[in-house]
Formats: structure tokens, sequence, C-alpha cells
């Protein structure tokens, strides 16, 4: 297969194919038992952020490596963790879109320097990863994967070879800083007896640590310690690491924070409710999401029903605060995957039937205001408008609790082609309302989303060319602040 890569997307004869990735790390020391079921139980906790891969890397001196595609429980089930030994050890759950999605892909990656094993695992994209990658390959360094970790490992470990010397947490951080500053890394190592836990200077993405009576661990977010006693939670600032080994953790600042980046759409869609992401609670958050869009496009309706699973907590905020009681009018079908992942347009809209089935009894001669919590490519949008509809609906009114997404992610969310994503395809919103065949649709402001999550947020897949000041006056973000149509 012919083909070349740019900015996070390769492209071949089949089309164009996306590497980015959506990832899940987690990983820690546990003091008595080993510590594979631990990892397993944190894993598990994190699936939502990767379901095409999971991979474990547990030990000191040789390192037992297990992955494979698949599911959490499926790659590490009971048999397979009971047979892993060693207390200290990394782990990574993976999503990526079509290819790059083979085991090859699956984390964590395990190389040899110096004659020691040193471990992988990270969710982030790298800035400007393709020409680094051709500076690299130019220098001789040939790579098994497509995905920006094994370059950072390989960058890493030509950097330290230059002044041969062990690895440090100190010397990985200043590695990291000099040449991955821009980008998005909560990324762990794991190197003899340690693992080293960074996140990057701008914070795209989040990270925490716990200490607790059965061991010390780090995690893309806090809902993976639910399962530990007697713990203390602490929320890794960026420019902030982990060094952490028998000995105990140290917490240690290795880049000076610059001002940070805090992906909003972890909050909007990505982490779970549960979860405290960037010290602030995401359920909270979802709900705050959706009072603001009752506040800010008010409709005359009788109920508000949930996209579920992450529109439920916006559609609450808006039944909250408009006083439209909140019914289950989409059952959703719990064993059926992400729709937003399957390739073909058709197969996307068939995904959607599969997953939300309507309960017409609570539909019939219903005035409904639907809340999802995004719209990307208005398939879900669309479908879910005509099953409403066919089930007896009235009218339905469509509120989106984020603004309209109008630009790709470099940072590690998967979001389509600019000239996917539904915002970018009609000029107004009234474009869109048709296309997705509602009686109503509004998106929450920019301004309402940053009333909630203020400065230090990074809102670049919202903001369209405003992000580069060049294009401020060209820009057509003007259509944001629509109210409703
Ligand atoms: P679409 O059908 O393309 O408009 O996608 C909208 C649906 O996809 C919403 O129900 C969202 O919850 C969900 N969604 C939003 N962003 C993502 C993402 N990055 N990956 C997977 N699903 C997403």
């Amino acid at each position: 297969m012919t083909g070349f890569c740019k900015k996070g997307y390769c492209f071949s004869g089949q089309g164009e194919i996306k590497f980015s990735e959506e990832c899940g790390v987690f990983g820690g020391i546990s003091y008595k038992y080993p510590v594979a079921p631990f990892i397993q139980q944190g894993l598990f906790m994190l699936q939502h952020r990767g379901q095409e891969s999971a991979g474990i890397c547990v030990g000191e001196k040789n390192p037992f490596i297990y992955k494979n595609k698949g599911l959490v429980m499926e790659v590490l089930s009971d048999r397979v963790v009971g047979k892993i030994r060693g207390r200290i050890g990394i782990s990574h759950v993976r999503y990526s879109t079509q290819g790059g999605s083979d085991t090859t892909h699956a984390q964590p990656y395990v190389v040899t320097y110096l004659g020691e094993k040193v471990a992988v695992a990270h969710n982030g994209n790298v800035k400007a990863a393709v020409e680094m990658r051709k500076n690299l390959e130019k220098e001789g360094e040939v790579f098994i994967t497509t995905a920006d970790t094994e370059m950072i490992l390989k960058k890493i470990i030509r950097e330290l070879c230059k002044a041969p010397s062990k690895w440090t947490f100190e010397e990985v951080g200043q590695v990291l800083t000099e040449n991955f500053t821009g980008g998005a890394w909560s990324i762990l190592f794991l190197v003899p007896g340690k693992i080293f836990a960074f996140r990057d200077p701008m914070g795209y993405r989040p990270l925490s640590m716990c200490e607790s009576k059965d061991g010390v661990f780090v995690s893309s977010e806090d809902t993976s310690f639910q399962m530990l006693e007697n713990k203390s939670v602490y929320h890794i600032h960026p420019g902030e690491g982990v060094e952490i080994s028998r000995d105990g953790f140290e917490l240690k600042r290795f880049a000076a924070e610059m001002s940070s980046k805090k992906c909003v759409f972890e909050h909007i869609y990505f982490a779970r409710p549960d979860s405290n992401v960037f010290g602030r609670n995401v359920y909270s958050s979802r709900v705050e999401l959706g009072r603001k869009c009752a506040l800010e496009n008010p409709v005359n309706a009788d109920i508000v029903i949930p996209v579920m699973d992450s529109g439920f907590a916006p559609a609450l905020g808006f039944s909250q605060q408009s006083g439209i009681p909140l019914q289950m009018g989409l059952m959703r079908n719990r064993w059926v995957g992400r729709t937003f992942i399957l390739p073909e347009q058709q197969m996307r809209s068939t995904g959607v039937r599969r997953k939300l089935t309507p309960i017409k009894e609570v539909l019939n001669d219903k005035r409904v205001v639907v809340i999802d919590d995004s719209i990307v490519r208005g398939t879900t949008s669309r479908e879910i408008v005509r099953l409403l509809k066919e089930s007896g609906a009235k009218e339905v009114h469509f509120r989106s609790a984020s603004p309209k997404i109008l630009n790709t992610c470099q940072w590690g969310v998967d979001i389509p082609t600019k000239k996917e994503l539904i915002a970018n395809k009609y000029e107004d919103i009234c474009g869109i309302r048709d296309f997705i065949e509602a009686d109503s649709l509004a998106y929450l402001s920019i301004e309402g989303l940053k009333e909630i999550f203020q400065d230090g947020w990074c809102y670049s897949c919202l903001l369209g060319d405003c992000e580069n000041p060049e294009n401020e006056n060209s820009c057509k973000c003007s259509k944001l602040y629509e109210s409703v149509c």
C-alpha cells in the first residue's frame, strides 16, 4: 500500500486513514501483592478512553509484556492476569479509527536501551510529528508503528545516547521538555524498578496519582482509584511528574508550567462523569452545560430526552433549569459498541438505531427537547430526530451542550476531518437544522462555555480559524453566535 502521512493523518490508496489517539494510561507499584490485578481494575475504569486494544507491562529486570486487540477484560482476562507476577507495571488502552489498529500499535511499547528494558504508555499527540519523524528517518531511525509514542521513545533514547547515562526522571523530563513542549503527553515510562510519569507543560490531557495502603498508582482519570481503600488522590499539574519506586513516590516539577491548555472536550464528552478531571468533576460540568443551554435557548416542550450516555448530565441540567421534566425517551443498548468509529456513513446510521431504541409510550404526541453533548458529523442527531418522530413525537427540538465543532483535534481527541464536520458544511445553523430534520436547533455559545470553564483551557476544536489570530478578520466565527434556528 502506498501513501503518505500529514498532520496525524495517513493517506493510502484506500482513502484517508487517521491515526489520532484517544487513550488511557494506568500504572503503579503494589506494596504487598502482584500489581497486575490492580492494573486490570484500574485500566478497566478507563475503558471508555479506548476500546481498540489493551496492554500491560509488568516487572523490574525483564518485564512481562502482554497486549492485544480487544477490550480490557478480554485482553487482560483473569486467567492472564493471574499468571503475571511482579509488583510494578504500566498499562494502556487505545482507540484510533481505521488503520494503525493492528496489534503492533497496541501499547505499552518496549525497547532495550543499554541492556535494560524500557516500556512506555502514552496519551496525547506530538506537535509537528510528521517533520520530526522525517528528520529521525533521515538520521537512520526506523519505525515499526505510525504512533507518536514510538517516536517519543526513540527520540529520548537518541538524546540520552549522546551522553550515555542511565535513565533518570530528570533526564527524561528534560528531553521531553526540549523536544516535545507544545504537544500533548500524559506519559508513563517503566524503567528497572521505577515508573516515571509526566504531564506536559501545557497540560492538555489529565493525569492523577493516588497513594493508598495497597500501593501508589497513576492514571489518566481518578475514577480508576475507586477500588483502593485509605487513599489520597492528587491531580498532577502541567509540567509536573511523579517518580514511583518501592521506596515510595516523589512528585517533581520537570518544566515550568506554561499557560495551560486543558482539553475542554474531556469534560464535554470524553472523560467519565465520576472522574475529577483537571480538578473538577465531569458530571457537575455537564449538568452546568445543560443548565446554560436552557438559559441561552429556551424552548416550549413537554419533555427533555437525553442522548445516553454523555448527554444524560446535560439533559438533567436542562431539565432542572427549564422545569421541563426529564424522561427516558431513548433506551441505550449497552452491549452495542460506539457508532462513531464505524467506517461507512450507512453503517453509522444503522449503528445509531442499534444503539438507541425509542420508548413510544414516553414520546407519543409530545413536544420533545433532545440533548446531546455534541454534534460532530450530524449522523447521530439526524437519526435520533427521525426515530423520535417515527415514534410519535409531535415536535423535536435539538440542543447541543457544546458549541459547534469546527476543527479537528491535534492533541488526542478523535474528531473527523474539517470537511466532514457538519458545522463546516452549512453556512448557518438553519442549514444544519434542516439536515438533521429538527423543528429547532441550538448550540451552546462559546461565551456560555467559557463562563463555565474560564481561562486555561484548550477550545481549539470549537474555535475554527479564530485560533489563528491572522485569520481573525476573515474567520466565520460570527456564525458561532447564532442562537437558535
Ligand atoms: P455525530 O453523529 O458524528 O454527529 O457524532 C455525535 C455523537 O458522537 C454524539 O452523540 C457524541 O456523544 C459522540 N462523540 C462526540 N465526539 C466523539 C469522539 N471524539 N469520539 C467518539 N464519539 C464522539
